[in-house]
């Protein structure tokens, strides 16, 4: 995916169309860091501008909107992301909100996820797109097939459930989260299992169907050890798939945004 996004960006330079992804980042969550150097480190291979916006923890919630916006004015940025969660005391969903639709990397603006709703084209949200290549690239049949997504954040599994349900990818999808209560009798059902609620060790061998997929969305770190939620040695002897934690989802989330940015920016380069 990121050889693709590198020819096209390369292909808009060629038209004197450059590219650019911009970040914004709050705070000194060390997590998040990572996030961001990574997505960073990514663009810059992918032969993007990239432009790096730090925030100290303590900036109002005026100044983090007055960043997105002076971002939104920049001719150099076609794609831009606020790294959530935010710190305590700002409201990271005004931040997504202030962000330009048009210019929206991560898929997660209201407008956006409205489309996604109605099935019309725009950046969809980056880690379930992500999901969605790694089964399409794996010849995943998911036509037809039972899915169960664990979690329903408006980050990943809620637009997860969505997009698998949708005409032409047709899966049967169920939601799982914290209040349902035999989660295994629902998994033990599925096809597919993408798990992303941040729960280490949530998904045991007895919740899988043996050559059921799984996806582990996941994102822990426990004893200073990034895991996922899924228990992998014990899954991966049931399952017929099963993704790794770190690798697996992060990486094709990083590689989602980029592809929206690039989209972006050939929306824009079409327009001049
Ligand atoms: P979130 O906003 O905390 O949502 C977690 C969801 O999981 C909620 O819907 C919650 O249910 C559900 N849940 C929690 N405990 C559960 C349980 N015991 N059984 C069933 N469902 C349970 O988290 P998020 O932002 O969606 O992220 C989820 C995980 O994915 C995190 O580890 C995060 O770090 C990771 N992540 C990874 C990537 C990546 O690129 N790899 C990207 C984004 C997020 P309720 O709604 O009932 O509370």
């Amino acid at each position: 995916m990121r050889a693709e996004v590198a020819e096209r960006v390369a292909a808009l330079k060629t038209r004197g169309k450059t590219v650019g992804l911009a970040t914004v980042l709050v705070g000194d969550d060390p997590a998040s860091h990572v996030y961001v150097r990574n997505k960073h480190r990514a663009a810059d291979k992918a032969g993007m501008i990239s432009i790096d916006v730090n925030l100290p923890a303590d900036v109002s919630q005026e100044e983090v909107i007055a960043a997105v916006q002076s971002l939104n004015a920049d001719d150099r940025v076609d794609g831009m992301i606020v790294q959530l969660p935010l710190p305590d005391g700002l409201d990271g969903n005004a931040a997504v909100e202030a962000v330009l639709p048009s210019k929206d990397a991560d898929g997660l603006h209201p407008y956006n996820l409205g489309l996604l709703i109605l099935d019309r084209p725009g950046p969809r949200p980056a880690t379930p797109s992500g999901v969605l290549r790694i089964l399409e690239h794996y010849g995943v049949a998911i036509s037809g097939k039972r899915a169960v997504v664990i979690g329903r954040s408006f980050l990943v599994g809620r637009p997860m459930a969505i997009m698998l349900g949708t005409k032409g990818i047709d899966a049967t999808v169920v939601q799982a989260h914290s209040r349902t209560p035999d989660l295994a009798a629902v998994t033990l059902e599925a096809d597919i299992v993408i798990v992303a609620a941040g729960r280490p060790g949530l998904l045991r061998p007895e919740h899988v169907k043996p050559g059921a997929v799984v996806i582990d969305v996941g994102t822990n770190r426990v004893d200073g050890k990034l895991v996922g939620d899924v228990d992998f040695a014990g899954v991966s002897r049931v399952a017929g798939g099963i993704t790794p934690v770190p690798g697996g989802v992060g990486p094709m989330t990083i590689a989602s945004l980029l592809v929206n940015t690039v989209e972006a920016a050939e929306r824009t380069a079409a327009l001049e």
